[in-house]
């Protein structure tokens, strides 16, 4: 099964068939649906990084965008899911003992 295009995640499903006939696959770590080959470009990790370190930097996500050439929409749709994922990834923290 390919990675999923928004979290990496290997946790893939087969799921249909798109209007052209493209297997169609959904992530069940994120729920996002992807086709194998997507006409936009995939995301790599490294590019992901610096991402996260220009969303520290607190600059729009337009500015993002242009400077390390993703689409403004990607970049929106992966803003959303790192989004998604804080509350979740906050549930599992254990309490402070101490410290
Ligand atoms: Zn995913």
């Amino acid at each position: 099964m390919p990675q999923c295009l928004s979290c990496q995640s290997q946790h893939t499903v087969k799921n249909g068939h798109i209007h052209n006939g493209k297997q169609r696959f959904l992530c069940k770590q994120c729920g996002r649906q992807f086709v194998e080959h997507p006409t936009n470009k995939l995301i790599d990790a490294e590019t992901r990084a610096l991402i996260d370190r220009l969303l520290l930097e607190r600059l729009s996500l337009a500015g993002i965008a242009r400077a390390v050439q993703v689409s403004e929409q990607w970049l929106q749709d992966y803003v959303n899911m790192k989004a998604a994922q804080v509350p979740r990834r906050a549930n599992v923290v254990p309490k402070k003992r101490g410290l």
